[in-house]
């Protein structure tokens, strides 16, 4: 599927090919600390197919407790997330922020991930998959 999408300011355009069976809500503390709200959202990119088209990103490094490292880059201007990623061309789960995505309402959670530490009120949402921790992500 391919999506388009921006941050909030505008400075940011994009475009990607995803793969609507990988859109994952996740419950990690991670997640819910650097989206401001209760879980992340994403998508993953087919083939790291993310091309920016305008503005410039800014990134930084998180050190996950497995040890591995992604590149979380987001709007420098206003802060909007968009994508996270293994660091340094690694393969691995390219995840684009859904809300950023102009086609999100055509992207539908199918798993969730980290449900250990899901927030007690979060109750209605319904997938295909739950893990309790980091899924095998395609
Ligand atoms: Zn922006
Ligand atoms: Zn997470």
């Amino acid at each position: 599927m391919n999506i388009d999408g921006t941050c909030l300011c505008g400075q940011i355009k994009f475009e990607a090919n995803v793969d609507p069976e990988t859109t994952t809500i996740c419950h990690c503390t991670d997640c819910q600390i650097n989206s401001g709200t209760a879980f992340g959202y994403v998508v993953g990119a087919i083939n790291d197919s993310f091309n920016l088209l305008k503005g410039e990103l800014s990134f930084y490094i998180k050190l996950a407790d497995s040890g591995a490292k992604r590149e979380l880059a987001f709007c420098g201007k206003c802060g909007t997330r968009i994508y996270a990623k293994p660091e340094n061309g690694k393969s691995g789960f390219f995840g684009l922020r859904v809300g950023t995505i102009r086609q999100r309402k055509g992207l539908h959670p199918k798993r969730q991930a980290w449900k250990k530490s899901c927030l007690d009120w979060v109750d209605c949402i319904e997938t295909d998959q739950t893990f309790d921790t980091q899924p095998k992500i395609k």
